[in-house]
């Protein structure tokens, strides 16, 4: 049977490119867990807006039903759908990353995610990375990795990331967006960003990421 592979960290450890190098390598499934919680928001900044432009979270929950989310593969990358819109470029928004953590901590909403998180996982073969599936999502993963890296290594990285996806970045908004969506995301209640007790952690600020992508799979070899 093929592995179950937990990745959780904090925000720009490479976790979701990182993933699909080794789901490629592997010939199993990636799920970035983040695109969904994206997905969310992204709907929600479009239909549940009150008069302020706040996002109205009531609405938003009565709303699910409403909400399709898929993930197609195209050209060798999975892009997420919602309601048969390619979503993959506006769920990297500015905006969306601004309220996406928000958005994150509502129970209704990660209740709403969870099953198919985990009915994904159910015949084996996955790697999913994310905060809490090493924790929460899929405890009896087979590995659990935890990433990590300097605020201002993950910084440069997601700077270069937005450019090079053409939107237009200041590097000092998106440190503060990075620190703010972990300590949200460290803080909340239900699932917060957590190392699993059993997860190796593997801290790469100094590390390319062809380095880290060799050391998870040294790992998945004992
Ligand atoms: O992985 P990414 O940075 O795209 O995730 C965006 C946000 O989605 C995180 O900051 C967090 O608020 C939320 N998230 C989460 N649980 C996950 C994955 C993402 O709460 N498993």
């Amino acid at each position: 049977k093929k592995p179950v592979i937990a990745i959780d960290g904090y925000s720009s450890t490479g976790k979701s490119s990182i993933s699909k190098i080794i789901a490629e390598k592997l010939g199993i499934v990636h799920l970035d867990t983040g695109a969904l919680y994206r997905g969310i928001t992204w709907f929600a900044l479009q239909n549940c807006v009150d008069d302020k432009d706040e996002i109205n979270l009531e609405e938003l929950f009565k709303s699910f039903h409403l909400i399709e989310l898929e993930f197609k593969k195209e050209e060798d990358e999975l892009v997420l759908f919602l309601n048969k819109i390619n979503v993959s470029k506006e769920i990297r928004t500015a905006e969306v990353s601004d309220n996406v953590s928000l958005i994150a901590k509502q129970k209704e909403v990660r209740d709403f995610l969870l099953e198919a998180q985990r009915s994904i996982a159910r015949n084996g073969g996955v790697i999913m990375d994310g905060r809490d599936i090493g924790t929460v999502v899929l405890p009896d993963a087979d590995f659990k990795f935890f990433l990590t890296a300097s605020i201002e290594e993950r910084t440069k990285r997601r700077y270069n990331e937005l450019l090079s996806m053409g939107f237009e970045a200041d590097e000092n908004q998106v440190r503060e967006n990075l620190i703010e969506r972990d300590r949200i995301d460290s803080e909340r209640e239900i699932s917060p960003l957590r190392q699993a007790e059993d997860a190796i952690v593997i801290d790469n600020t100094n590390l390319t990421k062809s380095q880290t992508i060799e050391s998870i799979l040294q790992h998945l070899k004992k």
